[in-house]
């Protein structure tokens, strides 16, 4: 595996995961659900809304941004050498417009999201206000079960994602033994702890689950097309598709990796534009074909998780 491939996925793969980026949305629904449950759903709910978009726009977008050029530069210093890292190096004209174009529908798709997730939780919360007038219950005895429920829930959402981050190492573990026993274990604790993570009873919890996928879908996709423009930018025109997600590439990716395309015939059709089985979700990347034609062992989807599992 060329190491540049590998320096640039892994770097990929910190942003994927947004370990901050994960807490931050759980911070604020945690200060929601301490703080201001119940006052008034609908403009609590509002507030709550605007905060989570200003967080994407302000914070994890900007951040992708300087992650996708971080990371083509392993591949621009390779096949281009420091002519082609400076001429990446900072945006500016058509692919800079691409970008603060495809930014604006990243912040729309991730608004929608959170729109559908608000409304949801301020109906639970007016359907539970509702409810303990009509069975004289205590407003405040129905509040401190609620906010109890939507706590241990937001908690035990945050253990379930680190179960299921230990559970695609030991998998990428297994497959590079290739002992077929182990990987069959590894995959069914994979899929246990995968169901366990997506596993929510309450709207705070769906919200959790949904906010999540759709702020990491964002930022990955902007991650993608920032690498992309600063290919772009240096110069190449012709790219390889290369699905970076080892044996959970879905089947459409697979069949696409290594595929090779000139950027105009890409278009429209690029990772994360909605034309795989994954959808919005793809991990895939498109890097230019001078990298990857000589490189024989980019035979098979790469593992990100693999590349950690070696170092140790
Ligand atoms: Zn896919
Ligand atoms: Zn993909």
């Amino acid at each position: 595996m060329a190491d540049r491939i590998v320096a640039a996925v892994r770097m990929k793969r910190k942003v994927l995961e947004g370990v901050d980026q994960q807490s931050d949305i759980i911070d604020i629904l945690d200060n929601f659900v301490r703080k201001t449950i119940f006052r008034e759903p609908d403009r609590e709910t509002r507030k709550l809304k605007r905060e989570l978009v200003a967080l994407m726009r302000k914070k994890y977008l900007p951040r992708a941004d300087e992650s996708g050029r971080r990371s083509a530069v392993p591949i621009l210093d390779r096949i281009g050498g420091d002519a082609a890292v400076a001429k990446g190096a900072r945006l500016s004209g058509r692919p800079l417009r691409y970008l603060s174009g495809f930014r604006q529908a990243n912040i729309k798709w991730f608004a929608q999201e959170v729109e559908t997730s608000t409304v949801a939780i301020s109906s639970e919360l007016k359907a539970q206000l509702a409810k303990a007038s009509r069975d004289s219950i205590a407003r405040a005895d129905m509040i401190s079960d609620v906010i109890d429920s939507y706590k241990a829930e937001l908690k035990q959402t945050r253990k379930a994602r680190r179960v299921l981050e230990q559970a695609n190492k030991a998998l990428a573990n297994a497959e590079a033994t290739g002992d077929l026993k182990a990987i069959k274990a590894a995959r069914k604790a994979r899929s246990k702890a995968k169901s366990a993570a997506h596993n929510v009873k309450t709207a705070m919890g769906r919200m959790e689950t949904r906010v999540q996928g759709a702020a990491r879908d964002a930022v990955r996709r902007e991650t993608q097309r920032a690498q992309l423009a600063t290919y772009r930018q240096a110069g190449y025109t012709v790219y390889t598709w290369v699905a970076v997600n080892g044996a959970a590439a879905c089947d459409s990716c697979t069949a696409l990796h290594g595929t090779t395309r000139s950027l105009k015939e890409w278009q429209g059709n690029q990772p994360g534009d909605g034309h795989t089985y994954c959808g919005g979700s793809c991990m895939c990347e498109l890097v230019p074909q001078e990298f990857t034609k000589d490189n024989e062992s980019i035979k098979e989807p790469v593992n990100p998780y693999l590349f950690d599992a070696l170092e140790k």
